[in-house]
């Protein structure tokens, strides 16, 4: 096998997800825009050149199963290839390219969207919600084309990608321009609210919960409160239960010690009356209640000593176990 017979194959991809990106991109500027097939679009776009680009370094490591892997079968398309988060994975332990998390995050915002609209396309899509998020994987594509696949490019393809390049940067300054203008309009509501969180469908930190959980930027207000925390957990803090039952982690949701509804999430950066953007795993995590709004950082609350709940009880036991053993006397 030739070089240049590989680099073939990747450059055609490159064009397929230049084409579903120009979709993506038209039905973004269309009025009022198709944010369904938009999401679809653009996830597929993503999804294709994360698979271009390892294709670039090698074809097998687009392969779902290397092993079990044929050039001819990939060439026609028999063969099984990984999905875009698998894709990074492998762009960055293969061939080296350092994913932020933020960029993570991006793309993993615009497969979770992509699965609501495509999954329940009955529900309405908020338009306002998926514009932001829609913009979270602009953000990505144009990091990765100007990065990651624009050099060593051949010259037509190289033409080909700074012109979808600044079309998104049109797109991309309307969205961004209409979520500033958002903000502007709902400031004073913003600086009224005691407890802001990072909202799991528009990444704006919009969301407030004393009063029922309810995003003031895209209007989600889920009437589950354990499923809300949940989304949360999965959509802010980026775990899924799948990965921490993998690798043994603990599911930070529990029971809330005050209406002890199983809603209490531990990591949640809050934001105290301004608006800031504080879904960093770094900050300090603090406790929120997704049903009765109680929240409080580490120093308030503790593990009972008996049950390993989270108690703010101050004999270092839950209300429960204090009652066990007293009735047990
Ligand atoms: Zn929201
Ligand atoms: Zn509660
Ligand atoms: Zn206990």
């Amino acid at each position: 096998m030739t070089a240049s017979g590989t680099s073939d194959i990747s450059w055609a991809v490159v064009e397929n997800g230049l084409d579903f990106l120009g979709h993506a991109v038209e039905e973004m500027a269309k009025s009022p825009a198709d944010n369904k097939y938009a999401a679809i679009h653009l996830f597929g776009a993503i999804e294709v050149l994360i698979k271009a680009r390892l294709i670039r370094e090698h074809w097998t490591l687009a392969c779902k199963n290397v092993d079990a892997a044929t050039l001819s079968g990939f060439k026609a398309g028999d063969v099984p290839t990984v999905d875009a988060m698998q894709g990074l994975k492998r762009l960055e332990s293969n061939v080296g390219i350092t994913i932020s998390k933020q960029q993570a995050q991006n793309v993993d915002a615009v497969r979770r969207l992509r699965n609501r609209v495509a999954h329940f396309a009955v529900v309405a899509i908020d338009p306002v919600a998926t514009k932001t998020e829609l913009a979270r994987g602009l953000d990505f594509v144009v990091w990765f084309l100007e990065k990651q696949i624009l050099p060593d490019a051949p010259a037509g393809e190289a033409d080909l990608i700074r012109d979808a390049l600044s079309e998104i940067a049109s797109v991309l300054g309307e969205i961004k321009a209409f979520v500033a203008e958002r903000l502007a309009t709902l400031k004073s509501e913003l600086d009224a609210s005691d407890l802001l969180l990072v909202c799991p469908r528009c990444s704006q930190a919009c969301l407030t919960v004393p009063d029922g959980t309810k995003c003031l930027f895209c209007w989600w207000s889920p009437d589950d409160p354990e499923a809300a925390a949940a989304e949360y957990v999965v959509g802010v803090l980026n775990l899924s239960s799948y990965e921490v039952i993998k690798d043994g982690g603990e599911w930070p949701v529990t029971e809330c010690p005050e209406c002890e509804v199983q809603a209490f999430v531990e990591g949640a950066a809050v934001v105290d009356g301004e608006v800031k953007r504080l879904s960093a795993p770094d900050s300090d995590p603090d406790f929120v209640c997704f049903n009765c709004g109680f929240h409080c950082s580490h120093g308030y609350i503790d593990r009972c000593s008996s049950c390993g709940m989270w108690t703010t009880s101050e004999f270092g036991m839950c209300p429960d176990c204090i009652h066990n053993l007293v009735s047990r006397d």
